[in-house]
């Protein structure tokens, strides 16, 4: 048989997902259960492949199934495609497997020509009727033309802007129908004087050109960045749906809305909304005009409205979510666009999912499966220090559209956005609106300000989803966007002048207000309680000074999984110490050195297990090359040369001596013990006179050290350094007459070590992936020269992902998997974890607990995500 391309809506449900996209299986689901939605079809994900094998054409099957569909669709609609008595015009939108709110394109209107629009004016005398006529033929014409043709909008809008400006109205409601005729002509001129040929006619060419041009969005570059940060797999490709329009714009009796059936941003249980009267389904979301609130519906549209609170009962019961919901209204009849599980807040999803396990529409464990850990860092992000808010006066008001505080400087543009952040700046990006072209300078920004817009403007639903803090629609700001300036509550700011906004109640605030750091309570402590319930894999974090640590055991770190023994020595009062320890010329003088860092590096230990509480802290010694440490300024080199009593020439020759051609692989990690065993035994000596001090301390705690040997390639190598840790740590031991157990473990960041993993095992107590070096080696590009050639990779789909931030499962995976599988068939008590960046992406996260893992860990502000990326994945494989 062959393929099938085309689903009607009838055909389908919400657990054909993968085939329809969301919105087609939603649309046919919300068919099958009755509810009022135009009929229509669904051309397949499979076909927006197929699309793309062949060669960016769509084929003569999938066409002919295609327009079945039409002819299906005329006979339950009762309208004809292209007819002139009776047309059937339709919509034609995107939908993919992972709703991608504004990523994609949508056309509306499709069918109309001059013909068309003729034989309806003439078959309706109204002169309201003629307005509507032709205010929906100037949107197809101008929605066509940038969403098929890409000819840019803004032309459409300055022709808009200049009618509206030449007729003395402020909005396009107020145009009558000849403005409307008139810019419709203009609209098809422009089109013309741009590509230079007519706007083409034939509805069935148009059609065509529709769902060529949707499934073309599917690789647009802002669809791109969006699934490369929302992990969603190039090769899923956009559904097409094709339904008969309903219209919102055709009289007083008419409109469109969207809703929530919870606040997206809070979670409260309340509708949510914003509605529209004689306008069409994008004027509410781009801010055209200020939509009112839903509530409003109830006195201008009793019955829809009755009609519409319903069907929220009915979607939440049957979906057994918060939903967010698409609707119009024609000639006071209610019908349905869309719905979706809704997009929400971080805060939201935490209320929303307690709230649905307290109404018993969900289970603890669907509950935490339910929050997308991404989400939570938002949480950990600060809000404004109340003292200095207090003091605060607001100096405008905005919708508090995506919640946290920021401050920064004001830039104008996603460039500007950049530029700035580039240079260490914190940015407020301030636009009148924004589009999905700004989506990578917003990712940048601390906080995003629009004057134009509502909860559901583009700026509010991708902050939302960046968990950017995000104020839109503050209609007070007179914005200059040219002259990079606007003016607010009299004042005028300029690009680079400071500005706080707070995400939560829409407050601006001239100047620069201080942040505060937020903590885990309510929703989010009980999520989190529920997420440790069902995890396995254990959380530590990366930390290298006792305020890092502290802050990670606050947010639920169960240990350090990684301490960078490196950073303490680049503090003012012992790099000098370690300089001469570099320079030096002899085993004595390298000793004497590090006898001064000893006490330093035994403190910060001690400090370390303190706020740990006997939980387990891994330390990792010394890693990087020694040059990162020589001075480089003429009086530090003269101050060292002084220290050592030797000449500032033999000082210059030395650190010359440190150079490396290739830094990354040259004289660092365990080699630096093989060559220098005094510095290694020097540490060993800290971390277990660190360990007895405070076991002696704490009875009841268990500290147990874990030194850990940085990028071993060989056992020999681990053995060696090895033997000179175990005697220095048991004659301190014996010293100290104490009992004290140890462990030495190696760092798994080398290719060669995961493949000899079964001989390296045998002298390690512990494995601990060190998955940026580990990257590095595997692909054989530095992660700090990548971002030169990664966007020409992401731009041929040669990788969709950075593999520095989400674990190559394919490549660096399979030597983690084979590393585990040799170490433990060696020493079946090896215990393993990864300390990587990627130890805080969800997505790997649950690559390392598939494997087995022991432990991820990660950085402070990231161990909440771990942990409920981390319990997912233990339900998921329950299931
Ligand atoms: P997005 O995914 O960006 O929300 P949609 O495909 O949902 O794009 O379309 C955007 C808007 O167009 C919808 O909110 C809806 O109001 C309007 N729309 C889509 N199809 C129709 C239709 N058949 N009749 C009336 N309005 C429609
Ligand atoms: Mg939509
Ligand atoms: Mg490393």
């Amino acid at each position: 048989m062959a393929n099938k391309w085309v689903y009607m809506f009838g055909e389908g449900d919400m657990t054909m997902r993968n085939l329809l996209g969301g919105k087609g299986a939603n649309l046919a689901e919300m068919t099958s259960i009755g509810l009022p939605v135009p009929q229509g079809f669904t051309i397949t994900t499979e076909a927006c492949t197929q699309y793309y094998e062949d060669g960016r054409k769509i084929n003569d099957e999938i066409m002919a199934q295609v327009m079945e569909g039409i002819r299906k669709m005329e006979e339950m609609n009762g309208k004809k495609f292209g007819n002139l008595r009776n047309p059937l015009l339709v919509s034609v939108r995107s939908g993919a497997r992972a709703s991608m709110p504004g990523m994609m394109d949508t056309i509306l209107n499709l069918g109309l020509n001059d013909e068309v629009v003729a034989a309806m004016i003439a078959g309706n005398p109204d002169s309201k009727f003629e307005r509507f006529v032709y205010d929906s033929y100037r949107r197809f014409i101008q929605m066509f033309s940038d969403v098929v043709m890409g000819v840019g909008k803004k032309y459409f809008e300055q022709l808009m802007d200049k009618m509206k400006e030449e007729k003395g109205v402020l909005y396009d409601i107020e145009l009558t129908a000849s403005d409307l005729k008139t810019l419709a002509e203009q609209f098809k001129a422009e089109y013309k004087n741009q590509l230079g040929e007519e706007f083409p006619a034939d509805p069935v060419t148009q059609l065509k050109s529709a769902i060529e041009a949707v499934f073309c969005s599917w690789d647009n570059p802002r669809a791109n960045v969006y699934r490369r940060d929302h992990d969603i797999p190039y090769s899923w490709g956009t559904a097409v749906n094709v339904m008969p329009m309903v219209f919102g714009n055709l009289n007083e009796k008419s409109g469109t809305g969207v809703a929530f059936t919870r606040d997206p941003a809070t979670g409260e249980k309340k509708l949510m909304g914003e509605f529209l009267k004689n306008a069409q389904g994008e004027d509410v979301v781009a801010g055209v005009r200020t939509p009112m609130p839903i509530i409003k519906m109830k006195q201008e549209f009793p019955e829809a409205y009755k009609e519409f609170l319903k069907v929220c009962e009915t979607l939440e019961n049957h979906y057994h979510d918060m939903q967010d919901m698409e609707f119009t209204v024609e000639n006071r009849k209610l019908y349905m666009l869309q719905c979706r599980n809704g997009k929400r807040t971080a805060q939201a999803a935490l209320q929303i999912a307690c709230d649905l396990v307290e109404e018993g529409h969900k289970t603890e464990e669907e509950a935490v499966a339910m929050i997308d850990p991404r989400n939570l860092d938002t949480l950990l992000h600060p809000q404004f220090d109340a003292a200095a808010l207090k003091a605060a006066i607001p100096i405008g008001k905005g919708l508090g559209a995506s919640p946290g505080a920021a401050c920064g400087k004001i830039v104008f543009t996603a460039e500007d956005a950049k530029e700035w952040s580039k240079r260490g700046e914190n940015v407020i990006l301030v636009r009148l609106e924004t589009s999905p072209e700004d989506i990578t300078g917003m990712k940048v920004s601390q906080g995003i300000l629009t004057v134009r817009g509502g909860m559901t403007s583009h700026a509010a639903v991708v902050a939302r989803g960046m968990g950017t803090c995000c104020v839109s629609g503050c209609g007070d700001i007179a914005i200059d966007e040219d002259n990079k300036r606007f003016t607010l509550a009299g004042k005028e700011f300029k690009e680079g002048d400071d500005i706080s906004i707070d995400g939560t109640t829409g407050n601006i605030y001239d100047g620069a207000i201080k942040t505060v750091d937020a903590t885990i309570a309510g929703t989010f402590g009980r999520v989190m309680a529920w997420a440790d319930k069902y995890r396995t894999l254990k959380v530590r974090t990366n930390a290298d000074t006792p305020q890092d640590a502290k802050k990670a055991c606050e947010l639920g770190a169960e240990g350090i999984g990684l301490c960078r023994t490196e950073h303490m020595f680049f503090e003012e009062d012992r790099i000098a110490a370690f300089r001469e320890m570099i320079c030096s010329d002899t085993v004595e003088e390298r000793e004497a050195a590090l006898e001064k860092i000893l006490p330093y590096q035994q403190r910060d230990f001690e400090a370390l297990y303190e706020a740990l509480e006997g939980n387990p802290v891994t330390i990792r010694f010394l890693d990087p090359p020694l040059h990162e440490f020589v001075p480089t300024e003429e009086a530090d080199i003269e101050k060292l040369a002084k220290a050592q009593g030797k000449s500032v020439e033999t000082i210059k020759t030395i650190i010359a001596s440190l150079h490396e051609f290739n830094p990354m692989m040259g004289h660092r990690g365990c080699r630096l013990a093989v060559t220098y065993p005094e510095i290694a035994k020097m540490q060993t000596r800290a971390v277990i006179r660190a360990a007895i001090n405070v076991q002696k301390k704490h009875p009841d705690w268990i500290v147990k050290p874990e030194i850990m040997i940085p990028l071993v390639c060989e056992v020999k190598e681990l053995k060696y350094v090895k033997k000179v840790v175990a005697k220095t740590a048991d004659a301190e031991i014996t010293a100290a007459g104490v009992k004290l157990g140890y462990e030495v473990g190696t760092m798994i960041e080398i290719p060669r070590a995961a493949l000899t993993a079964d001989e390296i095992a045998t002298e390690a107590d512990f494995f601990c992936f060190g998955t940026n070096d580990l990257t590095q080696m595997t692909f054989g590009f530095s992660r700090d020269d990548a971002g030169k050639f990664l966007n020409a990779y992401y731009d041929t789909k040669i990788f969709e992902n950075d593999p520095f931030a989400k674990l190559d499962q394919n490549g660096v995976g399979k030597l983690m998997e084979t590393a585990i599988k040799l170490g433990k068939s060696v020493n079946p008590k090896l215990h393993v974890g990864i300390c990587g960046e990627h130890g805080g992406d969800p997505s790997s996260v649950e690559f390392c607990h598939r494997i087995g893992l022991d432990y991820v860990s990660c950085s402070p502000f990231r161990v909440p995500v771990a942990k409920l990326a981390a319990a997912q994945a233990a339900i998921s494989e329950a299931r």
